[in-house]
């Protein structure tokens, strides 16, 4: 996987199409990741234990990894990461500015 929690991401397609926001969780096994502010959706909740209020809650939903693009830090453009071997690590780089990617 080369989008990693914490990246800064744009959606590229989609509804939601245009959307920055940062990873907070990659989800392997689906191919998918959870972004703050990205993909939002309204359940109505009623009163429990974890909620007294009850009422509308709002969260985001995951989306598909194919749907979304690193934002490079450094020429802050929506990129696709490259990887190379550096002293046998894998070292994440952006294939427009080629800086590398925390
Ligand atoms: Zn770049």
């Amino acid at each position: 996987m080369k989008i990693k929690k914490g990246d800064q991401i744009i959606v590229i397609s989609g509804k939601h199409k245009g959307t920055k926001g940062p990873v907070v969780k990659v989800l392997l096994e689906t191919s998918k990741v959870l972004v703050t502010g990205v993909n939002k959706v309204k359940k109505h909740v009623k009163p429990s234990r974890e909620h007294p209020e009850g009422g509308i809650l709002e969260f985001e939903k995951p989306v598909n990894i194919g749907n979304v693009m690193l934002v490079c830090e450094s020429c802050k453009k929506p990129t696709k990461v490259g990887i190379r071997r550096e002293n046998g690590k894998k070292l994440r780089f952006c294939k427009k500015c080629e800086a590398l990617i925390k």
